[in-house]
């Protein structure tokens, strides 16, 4: 009787047991699944977060107007920009390859080299050639990781070609200008001089000196007032007071105060405005404009000539003026160029005529400043045309 209770005890503890252990071993392999969902979620979330990371730092990198190289510790290519494969016309193949492989400059190649060894950024100014010239200011730095492990170089190419343009240009009328100063400055010095050194005895000659002294004075305001007026117009901070303008009426008032000069060199004025036609432009700048095609067609025509001051609508936005002349007009060569700053075609005929080389390239910036644009025709020998467009006052 003993025996059989015990035994049966013993096998339904051992069974007991058996069932525990194997409901431990379900809830272990629940657990392992579980958390192998969990890991495999998180890692999903990391790749997510990581690709949207990489998609944001592409975006930014390519919306950059800077061109970008990234480079690793052993300087080969990690990362280009947008902008720097348009500008050195790079394949889609750049990664891991060596600065010198894809840019092809030595001098880029150098500076690189110099950033990583001696752990100081690098600048260097880059000419590239190709369809689209450009100057480049190019400045390299290392990067370091956490512990300040050097993990690789930084190159930041920013275009400066405008701005040098700009700085030369600037530097191109810095250096006209003092040589026109300049000219009749000394002409001045040396008549003061003269007259120092007893050619104040003399009325005659002291008159003459004089008179020559008042000439290049004149001729040295007319430059400054010019100069200023120019600078005035490119610095776009001039103020315009737009009004309807009656064009035949205000040619026949300039070409009035030109009557003295155009008499003495019998010239004859046509003034084939037609009437009623308004433009729509600022009243004083545009006198200036037509003053200074007149005083060339005058200077610059023959005497005896025919000066002619014309319009005409052109479309429903704009008027086109001409200031025509019959003179000897302008070398084909100089037609391009004849709205650049200080641009003459004969310097000593322009500086016998009391000329600073500034009043075409004044007409160009008031027309602009108008929106409209200022040209130059001629038929070499038969006469010169200078055309400028004026938004109409009435569409
Ligand atoms: P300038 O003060 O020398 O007259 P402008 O800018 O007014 O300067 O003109 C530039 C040059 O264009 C002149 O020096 C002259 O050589 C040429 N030019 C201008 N107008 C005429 C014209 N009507 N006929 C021939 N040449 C002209």
């Amino acid at each position: 009787m003993f025996w059989p209770i015990l035994t049966f005890l013993a096998l339904a503890g051992g069974l007991g047991i058996a069932w525990i252990a194997w409901c431990q071993a379900r809830r272990s392999q629940w657990e392992l699944t579980r958390l192998r969902a969990e890991l495999s979620d998180l890692r999903s979330d990391r790749e997510q977060a990581d690709h949207e990371g990489r998609a944001q730092q592409k975006a930014l990198l390519d919306g950059m107007a800077e061109g970008i190289l990234v480079l690793d510790a052993q300087q080969r290519v990690r990362l280009v920009n947008r902008v720097l494969r348009e500008w050195f016309e790079l394949g889609p193949d750049t990664q891991g390859k060596t600065p010198m492989e894809i840019l092809r400059r030595h001098e880029l190649g150098d500076m690189i080299s110099n950033a990583a060894s001696q752990g100081a950024a690098q600048e260097i100014e880059l000419e590239i050639q190709g369809a689209a010239p450009r100057v480049l200011q190019v400045n390299a730095c290392v990067y370091c990781g956490a512990q300040g492990d050097r993990q690789g170089t930084v190159v930041v190419f920013h275009d400066v070609t405008r701005l040098k343009r700009l700085e030369n240009l600037r530097q191109e009328f810095v250096a006209n200008v003092s040589h026109e100063l300049r000219t009749p400055l000394s002409l001045i010095a040396g008549c003061v001089e003269t007259l120092i050194h007893g050619a104040q005895q003399d009325p005659v000659a002291a008159d003459r000196f004089l008179r020559m002294i008042q000439k290049h004075t004149e001729r040295l305001t007319f430059l400054i007032e010019d100069i200023l007026t120019l600078s005035q117009l490119e610095s776009g901070r001039t103020l315009f007071h737009h009004q309807a303008i009656e064009l035949r009426g205000a040619a026949d008032r300039l070409l009035e105060d030109f009557r003295l000069r155009s008499d003495a060199r019998l010239i004859e004025f046509q003034n084939a405005v037609p009437a009623g036609l308004r433009a729509r432009a600022d009243a004083q700048r545009f006198s200036q404009v037509l003053i200074n095609l007149l005083d060339n067609a005058i200077k610059y025509g023959r005497p005896d000539g025919r000066i002619e001051v014309g319009a005409r609508r052109a479309g429903p936005q704009w008027i086109e003026l001409w200031v025509k002349d019959n003179g000897p007009g302008i070398p084909v060569h100089a037609v391009e160029r004849i709205f650049e700053r200080f641009y003459r075609v004969d310097r000593s005929r322009s500086r016998e005529q009391d000329g600073t080389g500034l009043g075409l390239s004044i007409v160009k910036h008031i027309v602009q400043a108008h929106g409209g644009k200022a040209w130059a025709a001629s038929e070499p020998g038969r006469g010169a045309t200078f055309f400028f467009t004026l938004p109409a006052a009435e569409p």
